[in-house]
Order: structure tokens, then C-alpha cells, then sequence
């Protein structure tokens, strides 16, 4: 029961209006924060790794990290690969033990962004009870935030989401709706919450099949996230406030204790501060208790 897919925590999500957290993480101390986090609140959650840390630490070694943790937890967990371009390393990591797979081919052409996540969605149904999410649009950086939320072209188009979803097979869905990844530079970012609900009233509104996923969750106002669920946002994806969050307590420990040289202790503090963030997040999307 605890290691588990992101569509089946999802689904669950969708019902009960709330949304699950995919919390990115680059070592041990972090993904243990998240895991802390969760047990306490007793909320299913998504631990995710983007390529770059799957590549250094390998992802047969992040995915015997999860299982054994998971296997252990009261909760439900899942395994995601996050905005990965490459359709070979997206099958490894599914080969590996990866419980969700991103497929990120927007940047393709329409026709070879369809090819590519299709590739990718039967392979991990051929492997095992992996879901797959795929994205449509561009999730702006930082500094492309107010160009991409101004510029129609770049949001997902609710017709050719439809199409795209069902041409692909896709689990889980990430329609770019305007947020964007880093901090935002805006105090209230340009954010298309109606495409959200009609993307949503399209594919689901029958009875929920392709839960929805919003990225650039860092940053983003709680009554934004609120109304984003309520449109039918089921999983939000937060990276940049804990890659801060990590970075600070490492830097804030060692400040305080410059003469100490006990690794551990910074560990256990990046740990601590990380399981207060997650809990934070896990609060603001109401899956408190939902495990
Ligand atoms: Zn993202």
C-alpha cells in the first residue's frame, strides 16, 4: 500500500478536493524531511528527483532508497521523474522502480510531442503499475514568467489537450496555465485558472480519468492553490522553496557552529527544516489525514 503510483493517490485527490505534493529532492536528509512530514500529517505524498540528481546519485540507488522507505511508511508514496526530455532515460528510470514518469516533449512539435509521450506511456504500462504524466505549453522560468502568461500560444489549448490526452494514453496531465518555475517576480502572477477548469471540465468532467498537475508551485499565493484545486489541480510540484530551504539550513547551521565539525548535525537540521516546509505545503493543499 505504500508504494504507490501518482494516478491512484491522484484520483483519490480529485474526489475529495485536495491536492497531493510533489516535493523535489536532491539527497537523503531531504527526502527523509518530506517522508517525516507526511507520516505526521498522515498524507500521501510524491517525492520527486529531476534528472540531474537521478544521473549523479543513479536511479537504481534513489529507487532502493524509496522502496525501502516506503515499504516501511503508513503512507502512500510515489516515486517521480520530473521534466524529463529524453524518451531512453525516461524508460530506465521506469525500468529502475519509478512509480510516475514526467515526458516532457513541449518543446517538440505538437505531432512529436504526441509520438514522444506515447512512446513513453506504453513502454511504463508494459513494465509495470507506472503512471505517466506528459506536459502541453511551456512552464515558463523565472525570467520568461510574464512573457509566457501573456502569450496565449504558449498555454495549453483545452481542444488539443483533450486530443493530446487521448491520442497519448496519458495518466496524469500538465496543461501550462501560466505559473512558472523559480521564484515569481510578481507578488501576484498571471495565472489562468479558467483554462484549468475547462481543460478539467473537458477530460474529467464525466467522472475524473486524467487528474491535472500544476508545476511552479513555489511561490504561488494559498488562495491562488486553493482556487487552482478547485479547478481541479490534483498534484502540485514544488522544487525551488525546497532547494532553499536546504541550502539556508546547511548555510544557517554552519553559520551558527563554525568551530563544530559534526555532519550529522547539519543533516539532522536540513531534515528538520525541510519536514516543517513540507508540512506546511501538505496544509495549504488539505491532505492532511488523507492517507
Ligand atoms: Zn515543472
Amino acid at each position: 500500500m505504500s508504494i504507490v503510483n501518482a494516478r491512484e493517490i491522484m484520483l483519490e485527490a480529485a474526489k475529495g478536493k485536495y491536492a497531493v505534493g510533489a516535493f523535489n529532492v536532491t539527497d537523503l536528509s531531504q527526502l527523509e524531511g518530506v517522508v517525516d512530514a507526511a507520516v505526521e500529517l498522515k498524507s500521501p505524498v510524491i517525492i520527486q528527483t529531476s534528472v540531474k540528481p537521478a544521473k549523479f546519485l543513479g536511479a537504481d540507488v534513489l529507487v532502493a532508497i524509496y522502496r525501502t522507505i516506503a515499504a516501511a511508511a503508513p503512507v502512500p508514496i510515489c516515486l517521480h521523474l520530473d521534466h524529463c526530455t529524453e524518451v531512453g532515460y525516461c524508460k530506465k528510470c521506469a525500468d529502475a522502480g519509478y512509480t510516475n514518469i514526467m515526458i516532457d516533449a513541449s518543446k517538440q512539435s505538437y505531432e512529436g510531442n504526441v509520438s514522444q509521450t506515447k512512446d513513453v506511456v506504453d513502454y511504463c504500462h508494459r513494465v509495470g503499475p507506472i503512471s505517466v504524466e506528459g506536459e502541453l505549453g511551456t512552464v515558463g522560468g523565472v525570467e520568461d514568467q510574464i512573457k509566457v502568461a501573456e502569450d496565449e500560444a504558449q498555454l495549453a489549448n483545452p481542444k488539443q489537450a483533450v486530443e493530446f490526452v487521448e491520442a497519448t494514453g496519458l495518466d496524469i496531465f500538465a496543461p501550462a496555465i501560466g505559473t512558472a518555475h523559480g521564484v515569481y517576480k510578481t507578488k501576484n502572477p498571471k495565472i489562468d485558472f479558467e483554462r484549468l477548469g475547462k481543460i478539467n471540465q473537458m477530460l474529467n468532467g464525466g467522472g475524473i480519468k486524467t487528474p491535472l498537475v500544476v508545476h511552479g508551485g513555489t511561490g504561488l499565493p494559498e488562495d491562488y492553490i486553493r482556487k487552482l484545486i478547485e479547478m481541479g489541480g490534483a498534484k502540485f510540484n514544488v522544487s525551488t522553496e525546497l532547494k532553499h530551504t536546504l541550502i539556508d539550513a546547511q548555510f544557517e547551521y554552519l553559520s551558527a557552529h563554525r568551530e563544530e565539525y559534526d555532519p550529522g548535525k547539519v543533516d539532522v537540521a536540513v531534515r528538520d527544516a525541510i519536514r516543517k516546509v513540507v508540512g506546511h505545503w501538505i496544509q495549504i493543499l488539505r491532505s492532511t489525514g488523507k492517507a
